[in-house]
């Protein structure tokens, strides 16, 4: 099959566009300006600018109150509209890492390209766990198909020579070539999504979580201020109380708070992706701070994944530099579905790794050409594969897969060349040699042949040829890795489609303690009582299939775990999806786990699990930092205010601008400078979060309240103790003392994490800032339209106090 050439893709790329389905909600800077002048509390302060300035018209000194409401308005506008575009800009730039490739036959040739730049009439080279890159039909070959996301029905659909296949739907099983019919928006799901205008980010119980109880906080504190409405109206008359109220109302809801965390945690899902962590959905990265197991696949994500073909045993152990057993060879190279593709301009291998390793060792070697007739697909469930070849007239079958499988299937042997009968005492040496290899953790393969006589039985009465060990030894790091997932008690099990004395002895090496391991059939005999047991004494798994995995984390989840669940093939997109934590491979993972996963790991790297870890638990911190910070501070506020109500004082003890000023300054840069704080040193040491523990815990509402308290009664005293001076410097005193008290407030929660001031530059940079703002506001002219004058040394010794 020959292809379009490259002239022809140009034309069609210009016609047709690059093969992506629009994102109908484009980021739009002035939609998300224009957002931020709708919250309620701005649409309050536009309100009460309204009615001051209607007001007006009897009193000129309202003006400057408007000016300034105003200017704080659009101030805090500005200031949420950098947060939410920087946010939004982060999670759009996350998506640019997760471009599926494909490949595609053009001028006779296999290349891997970006699905985007997939054109009709391309052919394009499909197989089991691909996702359908773009409408086309069958040329050759047999597929499954899942539907489900045109349909709704999740079930398998079998498509062959002539049938349909549709963008997006995840392929289970078979090979097959397709010509592209449609591309883009002219798919069928391009035009769903057209119809469904957009594809909106769902959001996560977490943030939920937060807008709910912002909610409840706001309906209490509007409830509290029609309180002090009406006692104020009696004392400073309306519209100052009127004034008043509406600033409390900015000072007191938090309605910072959601943008906050949303920034935080796109913040973090950017760092996380220069760490090799993909998160696909932005609220995951609270659950991941909180697994406390994690259970990983070995093969890649654990050992390098990079496998060498070591040893052979036919009659006897062999290195393999001196193999000549030619049927082995072509064993081992005509069953094998690894590939050589184009990807940038090079020609790279492509396929199962094991594939890989033993098409790279054996293509010198194999001489003669053969034609592929038919093959019985590897899957984990059955642990082994066939394929048919005609080589030189002759048709064989070769078979190759996991030892104890495989030689079930087997009634002949090959001893010195010769075919005999393979007894049962050949069978036990056979297994004992497999698990000796196994032993020195070594990857082992059986390998078998026949001579095929056109019946259907491909895989019986087949003829042991030997085995293959495969070198695949743990990455660097995972040791330590695992040793820090064990500090910061997470539970770390192995669960593998291997040999189990393979997986044990792996185990050993990276350090996973295991009384024994446990296998995927004996798990299908177990009571979920006794998989409960098990899991209690087993952290190593072997000879599982995704049904198992399915059924461990089950138990793991009844047990009131968060897991984190790794998974590569088409039928781990089920764990994938039920687990807490879904981490899917980038590089050997198939697309259809990857879109059924939370996070991807762009280097398949276990270690990179840990650091996902500790990225979500830092930023579950600091947005909790900032959560105690912002609601101890606002109390306080409040406080103080309700507290004034009972003084006998010309003015409100805060002026409405004063109010407004302190909530720019304290919940603007410093607030947010600490979403972006390092992890402490202890984030490893500590046990995780309990499921379901809501940020706001019982001890850290304790904290909120009895710091609002204390603060309160602190700044009430600065009041009260330097009102002799007059009103006017006790309020200018007491204006610089909220500032100063909420800063300190910032550098004692972050002390509080033995965490020093020059540890997060921005915190610094963000209050020296705002302190030098404060002082030009009472040592300059500017102080008049505050309604501050200059404090001087003993007011200053009164705040230090
Ligand atoms: P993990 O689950 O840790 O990634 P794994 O890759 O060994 O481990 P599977 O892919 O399910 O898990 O493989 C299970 C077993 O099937 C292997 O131990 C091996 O014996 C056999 N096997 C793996 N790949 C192939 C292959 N390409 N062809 C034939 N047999 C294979």
């Amino acid at each position: 099959m020959y292809g379009l050439n490259q002239a022809q893709v140009r034309e069609r790329l210009k016609v047709f566009g690059k093969n992506e389905i629009k994102r109908i909600k484009k980021i739009n800077p002035l939609k998300i300006f224009i957002e931020q002048f709708t919250s309620p509390v701005v649409l309050i302060l536009i309100g009460a600018a309204i009615v001051l300035w209607s007001l007006s018209f009897f009193e000129a000194s309202n003006l400057i109150d408007i000016i300034l409401i105003l200017g704080v308005v659009l101030f805090s506008g500005i200031f949420g509209f950098i947060q939410d575009y920087k946010a939004e800009r982060s999670i759009e730039a996350l998506k640019k890492f997760s471009t599926p490739t494909t490949i595609v036959i053009r001028e006779n040739k296999k290349i891997e390209i970006k699905s985007t730049e997939i054109v009709p009439e391309d052919l394009i080279v499909l197989e089991g766990g691909n996702i359908v890159p773009a409408d086309a039909e069958i040329i050759e070959g047999k597929l499954e198909i899942n539907e489900a996301i045109l349909t709704g029905e999740s079930r398998a659909i079998k498509k062959s020579k002539g049938d349909k296949i549709f963008s997006g739907c995840s392929i289970l099983i078979g090979e097959a070539i397709a010509k592209v019919t449609a591309t883009g928006m002219r798919t069928k799901i391009g035009k769903l999504a057209m119809k469904m205008q957009k594809i909106k980010e769902e959001k996560t119980p977490f943030q939920k979580q937060m807008e709910k109880f912002s909610r409840k906080i706001s309906l209490y504190i509007i409830a509290l201020l029609i309180i002090i409405f009406f006692i104020g109206f009696f004392k400073f008359g309306p519209i100052t109380s009127f004034l008043f109220a509406v600033s409390l109302a900015i000072a007191a809801i938090p309605e910072g708070l959601t943008a906050v965390i949303t920034l935080a945690l796109s913040l973090g899902a950017k760092d996380m992706v220069k760490k090799k962590a993909l998160i696909r959905r932005l609220g995951i990265t609270e659950s991941i701070g909180s697994v406390n197991v994690i259970c990983s696949d070995k093969t890649g994500t654990i050992t390098e994944g990079k496998m060498k073909v070591r040893k052979f045993y036919f009659d006897q152990e062999i290195d393999a530099e001196n193999i000549e057993n030619e049927l082995a060879l072509n064993c081992i190279y005509f069953c094998n579905n690894a590939e050589k593709v184009f990807k940038d301009n090079e020609e790279v291998f492509i396929g199962d790794e094991t594939d890989i390793a033993l098409k790279e060792f054996s293509q010198d070697n194999v001489k003669k050409i053969g034609i592929k007739i038919n093959e019985v697909p590897f899957t984990s469930k059955r642990k082994m594969m066939s394929v048919i070849y005609k080589i030189e007239k002759e048709k064989f079958v070769f078979s190759k897969g996991a030892t104890e499988i495989l030689i079930e299937k087997c009634n002949r042997y090959l001893k010195n060349g010769k075919v005999e009968k393979l007894t049962f005492k050949d069978k036990v040496e056979i297994l004992n040699k497999n698990k000796e290899l196994a032993k020195r953790g070594m990857r082992v393969l059986g390998l078998a042949y026949k001579k095929y006589l056109r019946s259907k039985a491909y895989e019986n009465n087949l003829i042991w040829i030997g085995l293959v060990a495969l070198a695949d030894p743990p990455r660097k790091g995972v040791k330590d890795a695992i040793k820090e997932c064990k500090q910061a008690g997470i539970r770390v099990i192995m669960i593998t489609g291997d040999h189990p004395d393979t997986a044990m002895s792996i185990a050993k090496e990276i350090g996973i303690e295991s009384k024994r391991v446990c296998l995927g059939k004996e798990i299908e005999k177990m009571s979920e009582i006794e998989l409960k047991r098990t899991l209690n004494e087993c952290n190593v798994f072997a000879r599982v299939d995704p049904m198992h995995k399915l059924r461990i984390l089950d138990v793991l989840q009844k047990q009131g775990n968060i897991v984190a669940m790794t998974g590569d093939g088409v039928n781990d997109a089920l764990a994938l999806k039920k687990a807490d934590v879904g981490v899917a491979m980038g590089i050997k993972g198939t697309e259809v786990a990857k879109q059924a996963s939370d996070i991807i790991l762009l280097d398949d790297n276990f270690a990179t699990i840990k650091t996902a870890i500790k990225e979500g638990r830092r930023i579950f911190n600091n947005i909790k930092k900032f959560v105690n910070y912002l609601f101890s501070c606002n109390l306080a506020e409040v406080f103080v205010v309700v507290a004034s109500l009972f003084l006998i004082l010309k003015k409100p003890i805060l002026l409405p601008i004063q109010i407004l000023w302190i909530n720019l300054l304290t919940d603007g840069m410093p607030a947010i400078a600490l979403g972006i704080d390092p992890a402490t040193k202890d984030v490893m040491k500590k046990k995780p979060r309990k499921k379901g523990e809501s940020i706001i815990d019982s001890s850290l509402k304790k904290i909120i309240i009895s710091v609002g308290i204390i603060m309160s009664f602190t700044l009430l005293f600065v009041f009260l103790a330097t009102l002799h001076l007059g009103e006017v410097v006790a309020r200018s005193t007491l204006f610089t003392g909220f500032i100063l008290y909420e800063f300190s407030r910032i550098i004692n929660i972050r002390f509080n994490e033995k965490m020093s001031l020059f540890a997060n530059k921005w915190v610094l940079v963000a209050l020296i800032i705002s302190l030098l703002l404060q002082f030009i506001i009472i040592y300059s002219p500017i102080s008049f339209y505050f309604g501050v004058t200059a404090i001087g040394i003993y007011e200053w010794f009164i705040l230090i106090i």
